[in-house]
């Protein structure tokens, strides 16, 4: 199988830095910075370099994973959304908004369709505003 050249970007984190990755086939043969991205210019830290190891970890989650008689197995999207709202909406109805506590981190906070919904997700939940922390290194009140 012929090897090939993609170019992305990384997803950790919101820096974007520009990704070159060589692959043959589904396997990723290496990683490294795209020295022709505009914004970094072939520079990774040591969390873009790890990005092969992360996608080949046999413990890497591929699906949401729902915990049944005191043991996750594995589901699909649909099946743990239909959970989170079986289980939610009585904690809601029972205790309030105060019962529930929402969190958001890299890599998924600084993703435009995150950004989109997770403020309008826990207004949905809470009736008043609540400190919306991203990440230890940078927070925002919401
Ligand atoms: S390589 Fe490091 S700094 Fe760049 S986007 Fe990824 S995690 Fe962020």
């Amino acid at each position: 199988m012929a090897e090939q050249t993609h170019y992305r970007i990384c997803p950790l984190c919101e820096a974007c830095c520009g990704l070159e990755i060589r692959s043959e086939g589904d396997k990723v043969i290496a990683i490294r910075g795209a020295e022709g991205d505009a914004f970094s210019a072939g520079y990774l830290c040591p969390k873009g370099v790890s990005l092969k190891d992360l996608h080949e970890d046999p413990d890497r989650l591929r699906q949401p994973l729902i915990k049944r008689d005191g043991r996750f197995v594995p589901a699909s999207w649909d099946e743990a959304l239909a959970e989170v709202e079986a289980r939610l909406l009585p904690i809601l109805r029972a205790h309030g908004p105060d019962a529930v506590a929402a969190t958001a981190g890299n890599p998924s906070a600084h993703k435009p369709t995150s950004r989109a919904w997770c403020g309008r997700w826990a207004r949905a939940m809470c009736s008043r505003p609540r400190r919306w922390t991203r990440c230890p290194s940078s927070s925002a009140a919401a």
